[in-house]
């Protein structure tokens, strides 16, 4: 990829946050990549493409720690899980043949599974011996007939969210507005309803969440094209041209798609969020409100109305459990938030969020929610966060997996909210979901037996011998 074709990444115009001359959200910093580099925000981006072969051109440690990190799903196949890559060898490179293994890894791709379409990652050890990912992709679809796609994603190129955009680049340059979508299905068709096709950007359907919306979509009329990149098909994102909006579920990530879907083919976009009841409200009223069919706006308000309904109704047994327990929120972007007015609609008590890597935008949304005097923290260290933990009074941390062994070693509650958790917190019944395992973690009986001091510890004190507790001489 060249310079400026990098720079262009860097300063997209959609993101506020990115305008900042030296803390945008994509620009690279001394240590940047540690938190993913461009290869693994790419691979991110577009691994939930289900029906692809996703090949990583590299030594296989680029593979290794990046394959299936999201618990992303599939309704149908399973292809994008298995896990792909060339893996170059010093004698490869030495030799100059990692082009022709990569020929071999495609077609190996190919012959053994019948892919949709064939997903190249350039990692960083290709992009510096000069391999030529668009060459090798053409050669391979002349010869094979099957669209293999290159993802110019190099780990040096910067962070995982130029990554995300560099993903999304590849998407529009090579696979969207290569097909015309399918007519509506007659089964699908109902009298005095106009069917809308729209997109959704940036929805990962992480644990199998967004299946709670989804036929909410089907209810109101609503067809989804494509997401990208949750449970979606290749042949899908061909199509993602033809929508009347998009929805961009993530603030960051493939805002460029949005962007260019609205430059180039005149389809408008928001940003919206399916995390808690009145923001998932919110999502499909802007539905409406973009689409302009008064039919809809009847249907999604009269919807809106039985929904939540039936789900205030569902967590009323439960609301006493958590009315006023104190969280410390630490996640990024959209979910900086979105996830505090979940937490709100529950009745609990964010006392602060982490904004580390959340936008502007971000922001402003946290002190419309939360006030102006919002408590927002950037530093997520261990220390800093088990610090505030005290200080803020907090009951439970909800934070990314990687605060879970912090928490458990410190003996407070914690609840995954990042991608590697394993329950769906979307939409109307995501909530319901959201609250069971609050209130799971927050009275589970471990924590009131890990915080009283070992029998052994006591014992010491009373001069007792370690036997009288069980603990045997070794
Ligand atoms: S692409 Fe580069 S930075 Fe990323 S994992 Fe591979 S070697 Fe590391």
């Amino acid at each position: 990829m060249k310079a400026a074709e990098i720079a262009e990444l860097l300063n997209e115009p959609a993101c506020v946050h990115n305008k900042k001359e030296k803390s945008g959200c994509a620009k690279t910093k001394p240590g940047a990549t540690a938190g993913g580099c461009s290869f693994d925000g790419a691979q991110i981006a577009l691994l939930p493409i289900a029906d692809v072969a996703h090949i990583v051109h590299g030594p296989i440690a680029c593979a290794g720690s990046s394959w299936d990190n999201r618990g992303t799903r599939s309704s149908g196949p399973t292809l994008y899980r298995i896990g792909m890559t060339t893996d170059l060898t010093e004698q490869d490179i030495i030799m100059g043949r990692s082009e022709k293994r990569l020929l071999h890894a495609i077609k190996q791709a190919i012959d053994d599974y019948a892919p949709k379409a064939v997903f190249l990652y350039s990692t960083c050890v290709p992009a510096l011996i000069g391999d030529d990912l668009g060459a090798v992709a053409k050669a391979a679809t002349g010869m094979w007939g099957v669209p293999v796609v290159p993802v110019d994603c190099a780990g040096f190129y910067g962070t995982k969210n130029l990554g995300n955009r560099i993903a999304g680049e590849a998407m529009f340059r090579h696979v969207i507005g290569t097909r015309e979508p399918e007519p509506v299905p007659e089964s699908a068709q109902r009298p005095g309803i106009t069917v809308h096709d729209v997109n959704l950007i940036g929805e990962y359907n992480i644990a199998g969440e967004f299946w709670h919306v989804a036929p909410l979509f089907d209810e109101l009329g609503l067809r989804i094209l494509s997401t990208l990149s949750g449970d979606a098909r290749f042949h899908e994102v061909q199509t993602m041209h033809r929508a009347e909006v998009s929805m961009v579920v993530c603030a960051k990530a493939l805002l460029n798609v949005a962007r260019k879907l609205e430059g180039d083919y005149g389809v408008p976009f928001f940003e919206g969020s399916f995390y808690g009841i009145t923001d998932t409200s919110q999502a499909f009223r802007d539905f409406a409100r973009l689409l302009g069919d008064p039919g809809l706006t009847a249907r999604t308000e009269a919807m809106v109305v039985r929904e939540e309904a039936k789900i205030r109704a569902a967590l009323a047994p439960w609301a006493d459990r958590l009315k006023d327990k104190r969280v410390l929120l630490y996640t990024g972007g959209v979910k900086s938030w979105s996830v505090v007015s979940a937490l709100q609609d529950l009745g609990m008590t964010v006392v602060a969020t982490g904004t580390n890597k959340s936008t502007e935008e971000d922001k402003a949304r946290i002190r419309e929610i939360m006030g102006d005097d919002a408590t927002m923290i950037t530093d997520g260290s261990p220390k800093a966060l088990l610090q505030a933990f005290k200080d803020y009074k907090a009951d439970i941390l909800i934070a990314g997996g990687r605060n879970l062994y912090t928490a458990l070693k410190a003996r407070i509650p914690f609840l995954d909210i990042n991608q590697e958790r394993e329950f769906g917190y979307a939409g109307y019944t995501g909530m319901l979901e959201l609250m069971r395992q609050l209130a799971l973690t927050l009275e589970a009986p471990v924590w009131d037996k890990v915080r009283k001091p070992a029998p052994w510890a006591a014992s010491k004190a009373a001069g007792e011998p370690l036997s009288a507790v069980g603990v045997a001489h070794g």
